[in-house]
């Protein structure tokens, strides 16, 4: 007998028929002998009608009624699916985020997981109970509950997972795993069966919305078991891994795109030491993570840093860095927030060389022009005009998948 952690995406459980159906997955799960814990997120768009509310009462509302409103969705779906397995006879109990020990720090809206006090889960495990927990929640020390962010039940389930040394840790959700580019945009995408964590996480911080990157961060620190798997077909879906098969090591496993960038150009910086310093420090200050960076010779002894931030810091940054324009001394300043990166990721890269070019040969038969370059040992971004990112993303998946491809 095993124990197996089951999340169910808010699509999964959207309405009752749905909910049967997970129910069916769980039931099936625990017939054949397994104990089994369930983390759901809220049906459908529940959590953006709840932020939708707050919005028409208070635009302002603060991060802990924030919290206190959207932790309530998960309550839905926990409660709904225990009552359609206590109908088909099974034991089963849901949870809060609370109940299920939970503990985080006090980060209303983006709290991490600090520890999983799981005394009460194990007491229910032992009545051979079901146990359905709530995704995206816990409580911090002043008991008060947190959410963990957009996306958080992925990492609940990977917490509970790691907390309660779970054999296999599955994510069920409306697509059937991870593919080598998003389907939408290459409609031959294949599915991969296996991935390593690393992989992932970089897939996972380049827009590819499979699971939620902290989620990823878990599973590799503990070692957890993940698999993707679709809870409509029931197929097998990607396992994420330390190590993958050899069969299955391609040099690059996926093609990723984020249009949620904004690209910041400082231009005519006086050329000496310390201006790097000031100019990120300034921006790590305000708590904004920079990407890709380019520093290049600009006219008569000065310099260019051309840099990549998340569209949604694009106001502070701009802001923090107009005021600072005199102590760091730059011409002007230029913004654009009409690119996009894209990406390739492979484990197999860091020993095959050609890979980057072989990208660049790719967007250049395309006639897409790249602004910038990046790389890590598994991973190559460019960054493109947003009007070519699709197309990008089409002829370097072209390029790999038709090549290097199994
Ligand atoms: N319900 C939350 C959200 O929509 C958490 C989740 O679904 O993982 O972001
Ligand atoms: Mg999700």
């Amino acid at each position: 007998m095993g124990l197996v952690v089951q999340k169910f995406g808010g699509s999964s459980v959207a309405n009752t028929e749905r909910i049967r159906n997970v129910a069916s997955i769980i039931a099936d799960t625990y017939k054949a002998g397994n104990n089994v814990v369930v983390v759901l997120s809220a049906q459908g768009d529940t959590t953006d009608d709840l932020i939708a509310k707050a919005q028409e009462i208070n635009p302002h509302a603060s991060k802990r009624e924030m919290d206190m409103l959207l932790s309530t969705g998960e309550q839905i779906s926990v409660s709904l699916c225990a009552m359609a397995l206590e109908g088909m006879g099974f034991p089963v109990v849901s949870l809060t985020g609370w109940q299920a020990g939970i503990r985080t720090n006090s980060a209303y809206g983006s709290a991490r997981i600090k520890r999983v006090v799981s005394e009460r889960i194990l007491a229910e495990l032992d009545r051979r109970s079901i146990v359905i927990v709530t995704g995206f929640q816990g409580i911090n020390k002043y008991d008060d509950i947190t959410t963990l962010g957009r996306g958080g039940s992925d990492t609940s389930a990977v917490a509970l997972a790691a907390a309660l040394h779970a054999d296999l840790c599955q994510i069920y959700t409306d697509v059937d795993g991870v593919y080598t580019a998003d389907p939408r945009i290459v409609p031959d995408a294949r599915k991969l069966e296996e991935i390593t964590y690393d992989e992932m996480l970089e897939l996972a911080s380049l827009g590819a919305q499979v699971l939620h990157n902290r989620s990823v961060e878990l599973a590799k620190q503990y070692n957890v078991n993940l698999e993707v798997v679709s809870s409509f077909t029931r197929q097998p879906g990607t396992k994420v891994k330390e190590v993958v098969k050899t069969v299955e090591k391609l040099h690059v496993s996926g093609v990723a795109k984020d249009t949620k960038i904004a690209r910041i150009a400082l231009v005519g910086l006086l050329d000496q030491p310390g201006i790097a310093y000031k100019v990120f420090s300034l921006l790590a200050k305000k708590g904004i993570n920079v990407d890709i960076i380019l520093q290049s010779i600009g006219r008569d002894e000065t310099k260019d840093i051309s840099f990549t931030i998340s569209k949604s810091d694009l106001e502070t940054a701009r802001t923090a860095l107009e005021e600072a324009q005199e102590s760091l001394g730059y011409d002007h300043m230029t913004i654009s927030d009409s690119v996009a990166k894209v990406s390739i990721v492979g484990a197999g890269m860091a020993n095959n060389p050609g890979v980057a070019a072989t990208m660049f040969e790719a967007l250049y038969n395309g006639s897409i022009n790249i602004h910038m370059i990046s790389t890590s040992e598994i991973k190559v971004s460019v960054l493109v005009d947003v009007a070519d990112a699709d197309r990008a993303v089409q002829v370097v998946h072209e390029k790999f998948f038709s090549e290097f491809g199994r």
